[in-house]
């Protein structure tokens, strides 16, 4: 992969980072509103309040999936498995620019047991 390459993908890092951050700080402030705890397990109030808890914590993953990625840049190792150390396909890197890991080793931790802490 060229530098010149990387540092598009950084800048779309960057930008997928300042959005989520955005998305994050929305729901944080929507998670702020009152909910009465007298209320029913069904009450739709507490179902969207699950509903944005669960966003919140994708996008706290998917933050630090950037953050990683980001680190690989400086480090000079963007586009690298950090599992396997090949080259991440270009291809996936286009859809998912904070993938830190291989279609291979994505879907071989997806599947075995997910006890690294790996986030990609
Ligand atoms: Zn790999």
């Amino acid at each position: 992969m060229t530098h010149r390459k990387t540092k598009l993908q950084v800048k779309k890092l960057e930008e997928e980072r300042d959005q989520a951050l955005l998305d994050l700080e929305r729901l944080l402030e929507a998670l702020k509103v009152e909910v009465d705890p007298d209320s029913d397990e069904g009450d739709p109030d507490l179902v969207e309040r699950e509903k944005v808890v669960a966003l919140v914590h994708g996008l706290e993953r998917k933050l630090e999936s950037i953050e990683a990625a980001l680190r690989q840049a400086q480090a000079g190792t963007y586009g690298i498995c950090e599992r396997c150390e090949k080259p991440i396909n270009p291809d996936r890197l286009e859809i998912l620019p904070e993938a830190t890991l291989c279609v291979e080793c994505k879907s071989l931790l997806e599947r075995g047991a997910r006890v690294s802490a790996v986030a990609a």
